[in-house]
């Protein structure tokens, strides 16, 4: 880095909309894909809150750092130095706004009417959340204290930012006790909330829009509420209509019948892969009778099945049925499986029978006495290990 240590000035502190801005660069490193401004409009990760993407001079800001005094901004290619024309990404900045003022709301009015404390927030890709000071929170509580930041975005209160030494601002009245001496930059929410905040935010509770809970686990002995507000909810409600529409479709039936028909489906699935089961077994006792009918009547009988495209339980259920027949030794070939079935008069133990073969031409698998499977990939192995059993 070049050097120049003034701070740099943070223009989102005084005016979070302001998403267009001239600047110069004070500083950079050799290759210029590190810089350092003047003045920007560029929020850097912070307190929770995701950075600001955008351009400087038409060259993406990839990341955007908190250097404490100074903001480094990361650029996708070199900028030469001199001044830079920025433009901060509106959709972004604006989504993270709607999330983090709805965090301040929510915060708020859990401390305030169930006494939860927050203790850590994250501004994720997908939802928000806020972990809370409190081992339980019902979902009557969590219903009720939707309620009311809905009731406070109904009323618009505005939001402003103010900068008081930190000794006044406690005087005032400040959630949290703040985290250093000094000027603070204060965020009050009219008649709910006064908290020192870097963050970027909206200028009343109207803007928030809507706000859903997104569901709420147990870590730590705390609880973490998941939250979506402003376009998120309006995004998810399209997706999720899509996605109730493309099952009330695969389903063929109507999106209010989806709730009785997927249990009924199941139901049905289940009954009919009972069903299955049950003719697999009939249709493999079948086949292992028809196929040792045929063989010798003294000494043990070894016969190959050899699969492809059948049923995995279909064979299982044929191995099985060795069992039954006598002195029978059951070799099912379905590459890459190979199952063993035996009869205990055949005096032949499956899976000894299985690890000989497997030991010769490798093999994953094993089983006990009667039934014994596993995998051979290559397919020339899997021949010799079918010869193998066969042998015996
Ligand atoms: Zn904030």
């Amino acid at each position: 880095m070049t050097h120049d240590s003034r701070p740099t000035t943070r223009l989102y502190y005084t005016d979070a909309t302001l998403l267009t801005f001239d600047a110069t660069i004070v500083a950079h490193d050799g290759a210029t894909t590190r810089i350092i401004l003047d003045r920007t409009a560029f929020y850097p990760t912070s307190g929770g809150q995701p950075h600001d993407l955008g351009t400087l001079n038409n060259v993406p800001v990839v990341d955007v750092e908190d250097g404490d005094e100074q903001i480094v901004h990361v650029l996708a290619t070199p900028l030469p130095a001199g001044t830079v024309h920025g433009v901060v990404d509106a959709a972004r900045r604006r989504d993270h706004m709607e999330q983090h003022t709805a965090q301040h709301l929510l915060s708020a009015l859990a401390a305030d009417h169930f006494g939860w404390e927050t203790l850590s927030v994250h501004f994720g890709a997908e939802h928000s959340t806020i972990e809370f000071d409190v081992a339980n929170a019902s979902t009557a509580q969590q219903d009720e204290l939707m309620e009311r930041a809905r009731a406070a975005v109904v009323a618009a209160y505005p939001i402003t930012v103010s900068f008081e030494e930190s000794a006044d601002a406690i005087a005032v009245g400040l959630r949290k006790a703040p985290p250093r001496e000094g000027t603070l930059r204060v965020v009050t929410i009219e008649g709910i909330d006064r908290s020192a905040c870097g963050g970027t935010h909206l200028a009343t509770t109207a803007e928030i829009g809507a706000m859903v809970w997104r569901g709420a686990e147990k870590m730590r002995g705390h609880v973490r509420l998941s939250y979506l507000a402003g376009g998120r909810v309006l995004r998810h409600l399209t997706a999720q209509d899509a996605l109730v529409a493309t099952l009330a479709r695969e389903s063929s039936c109507a999106e209010s019948e989806l709730v009785e028909v997927i249990p009924k489906r199941n139901t049905d699935l289940a009954e009919a892969r009972k069903m299955i089961t049950a003719l697999e077994e009939e249709v493999a006792g079948h086949r292992v009778r028809a196929l040792f009918a045929g063989e010798g009547a003294e000494g043990v009988r070894r016969v190959v099945h050899r699969a492809a495209g059948e049923s995995a339980s279909l064979l299982r259920a044929m191995a099985q049925a060795a069992a039954a027949e006598s002195r029978a030794v059951l070799i099912v070939a379905a590459p890459p499986a190979i199952l063993v079935g035996t009869s205990a008069d055949s005096g032949v133990d499956a899976g000894a029978a299985l690890k000989g073969a497997f030991a010769e031409v490798g093999g994953r698998g094993g089983g006990a006495a009667r039934l014994a499977q596993g995998s051979v990939p290559d397919l020339d192995a899997h021949a010799r290990a079918v010869e193998i059993l066969l042998a015996g």
